[in-house]
């Protein structure tokens, strides 16, 4: 027999095997019994949470006659052995149409479904459409759609889908009875995996189910979708580590030795821990993703919310330990770091790098424990109270850069820094100040450059700590950047990137870990991903690049501006607009809201770019609003089940898609939008 994925074999067939949509189920269930089934259904949510399965549920409770076919009316509990049921759970029965408006959303498509709709069933008591991803019926089609919706023949139902609710008309909504389905809560997708693994006759461990059921992220299709890549990898005594390994996902014993280097402020540590993590194999997307998972628990525990309300919430005393070594603050400044990071993964490839500058961003996170313990030259050392065991690498960050870190020495320069016949690489889009000053241990400019980038209600001093156009006005020589007091650290920061090392050398100190890593591209084994189709438009290439001149160029004008614009990143590039997708939503809104602001950011965009002004203009948008919508996933089905570099979703399809409307054509994402 052909095999069946997990997904299409374990697909509900009656209202009660729905998990999690009782008050949909329920009030349909009810609708059927008392004969009063409405002509038009909205059945919004997000993928995966069983919308279509239900609309295919109601349509055979319409249509069942029995097993014995003497049933001569709709019935809530559909027998699923008459001829109806089988023939729409096989997706032939003559009178339910299925449309998937991604693909057949134009008004033709429509006219010919509305010709239909005027020729009573066929085989059953009701015609029942079911149009799938709705919002994307093109206005036309919608228009078309809306006047039989206005007037419907008896006996025909509609049951509209969607991801996107606010993207339908107010008129189609207001003429459908609206059902929102309800993401799963790691509890009840753990749950329902474990009654498959049951049935499948697979042992696993609790934690193995809750970590797929984490990683689904409330769709139960894409539960079950990555539950079937952990069982062709092992189909017995599945452990949360055998669910690590497959799905990417991090092991509990990493995370915690990583929170807990980061209470220690242990900065040698980190980037022992990012080589193990490259070495892995693991993509740093996923270990920032995972870390923020852990750290969202932290917070959630550290300010003492119910734990009772959180969904999968992590509570063991390891957990609870360690959240409360950090400040609330500190948690929500870490989490803010980590996304800034997992943004900044898409369009930088030197993942190792960025991987290590995160780490140590948040090794400095003001007020951790060790840090506010300690004196400003020791903080950048392991906290001999929190890491007793002091490794060798550790001890040498100390010495060597002591110097650097005296906050009132007149700008020492390391002797080893002063080569000038060595060739000085450009900076790397990457090495920002922020970025950097984490190794400035004990400068008070490092925490102010910290708090730059939260952003922004003194813009004034944004612009005394980074005057000019660039970044470069602060490299040595810069005599205003000299002229700020403890600012007369910064040079001896740079220096050191015009320092070679050897390969292979064992990292001695820190300030030379961080030379390595700068002025080294990491080595191939980075698993690494393109952020962009490779025939993405060259402007936006050219875009992506020039970001920090656009920055800079906005910062003259406007240092609140340029603020908005650091949170901001360009997509995608379609005809004569370009997609802006910004990570924060104070920064999108204001952006939204200003008319001036984002002309003058089209103006700047236009100029750098050294095209004629007007030639592009900019739709901004939110990062994850639309992360939905990914087009119509294929069914199941009709695919080979999922392989792994397959299973994260593309927030950057979903955007164009969203903002340009198409679909995903190709299964590699390549070339089909
Ligand atoms: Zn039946």
């Amino acid at each position: 027999m052909a095999y069946v994925s997990l997904y299409r074999k374990y697909r509900p067939q009656n209202f009660e095997d729905v998990v999690g949509q009782a008050h949909v189920t329920t009030t349909l269930k009810n609708a059927v019994s008392a004969g009063r089934v409405a002509s038009g259904y909205l059945f919004c949510g997000t993928r995966g949470t069983a919308k279509t399965t239900c609309a295919r549920i109601l349509a055979k409770a319409l249509n069942c006659i029995g097993p014995d076919g003497a049933n001569t009316l709709p019935t809530p509990e559909p027998c699923g052995q008459c001829g109806p049921c089988r023939s729409i759970a096989a997706s032939n029965f003559v009178d339910v149409l299925e449309m998937d408006a991604a693909s057949h959303g134009k008004v033709d498509d429509v006219r010919d479904l509305v010709a239909s709709i005027k020729f009573p069933p066929m085989e059953g008591r009701y015609k029942v459409y079911i149009i799938d991803e709705a919002h994307q019926l093109s206005r036309d089609a919608m228009d078309a759609f809306l006047k039989t919706l206005e007037e419907p023949p008896d006996r025909v139902v509609f049951i509209l889908a969607t991801t996107e609710l606010e993207k339908l008309p107010i008129t189609i909504a207001s003429r459908c009875q609206v059902f929102e389905f309800k993401r799963g809560t790691i509890a009840q997708i753990s749950q329902r995996l474990s009654q498959v693994l049951q049935e499948e006759g697979v042992a696993a461990e609790p934690q193995a189910t809750a970590l797929v059921a984490r990683a689904a992220d409330g769709s139960y299709r894409d539960s079950l979708s990555l539950l079937e890549q952990v069982l062709a990898y092992k189909r017995e005594n599945v452990t949360a580590h055998d669910v690590s390994l497959v799905l990417g996902t991090v092991d509990e014993d990493v995370l915690a030795h990583t929170v807990g280097l980061l209470a220690a402020s242990d900065a040698a540590g980190v980037f022992e821990l990012a080589g193990s993590v490259v070495a892995s194999g693991k993509d740093i997307r996923q270990f920032l993703k995972s870390l923020s998972g852990r750290l969202r628990d932290m917070l959630y525990l550290s300010v003492g919310a119910p734990v009772a309300t959180a969904d999968g919430l992590d509570d063991s005393a390891t957990v609870r330990k360690q959240a409360a070594q950090f400040a609330p603050a500190d948690l929500l400044r870490a989490l803010e770091i980590i996304s800034d990071a997992e943004r900044e993964s898409r369009f930088n490839n030197q993942h190792r790098l960025l991987l290590e500058m995160t780490l140590l961003r948040l090794v400095r996170l003001p007020s951790s424990p060790a840090a506010v313990a300690a004196e400003p030259v020791a903080r950048i050392a392991p906290a001999p109270v929190a890491a007793p065991a002091v490794k060798p690498i550790a001890a040498a960050p100390i010495a060597t850069t002591a110097p650097v870190a005296q906050p009132i020495a007149p700008a020492p320069t390391p002797p080893r820094a002063a080569a000038p016949e060595a060739p000085s690489p450009a900076p790397q889009p990457v090495l920002t100040v922020e970025a950097v000053a984490p190794v400035l241990a004990g400068s008070p400019l490092d925490s102010d450059l910290l708090a730059d980038e939260l952003v922004d209600d003194e813009p004034e001093e944004m612009d005394a700590l980074l005057p000019g156009d660039d970044i470069v006005d602060i490299l040595p020589g810069d005599e205003q950047a000299a002229d700020e007091g403890g600012d007369s650290a910064l040079p001896s920061l740079f220096t050191p990137s015009i320092d070679i090392p050897e390969e292979d050398e064992e990292p001695e100190d820190l300030l030379h870990v961080q030379t390595v890593a700068v002025t080294e591209p990491p080595p191939p084994v980075v698993p690494t991903r393109p952020a962009l189709p490779p025939d993405a438009h060259p402007d936006l290439l050219r875009l992506q690049k020039a970001w920090q001149e656009v920055i800079n160029r906005m910062g003259t004008r406007s240092p609140s501006g340029a603020a908005h614009v650091r949170d901001a990143s360009p997509i995608a590039i379609r005809e004569k607009t370009i997609l802006l997708q910004f990570t924060g939503r104070f920064h999108y809104e204001r952006m939204e809201s200003s008319e001036k602001g984002r002309k003058a950011l089209e103006d700047i965009i236009n100029k750098t770019l050294a095209l004629e002004p007007g030639t592009y203009k900019i739709k901004c948008t939110m990062q994850g609003e639309n992360a939905g919508i990914r087009a119509t996933p294929p069914e199941p089905s009709k695919q080979a089940p999922r392989v792994i570099e397959e299973a994260p979703e593309s927030p950057l399809m979903d955007e164009v898609i969203a903002v340009f409307g198409g679909r995903v054509l190709d299964e590699e994402g390549s070339k089909g939008y």
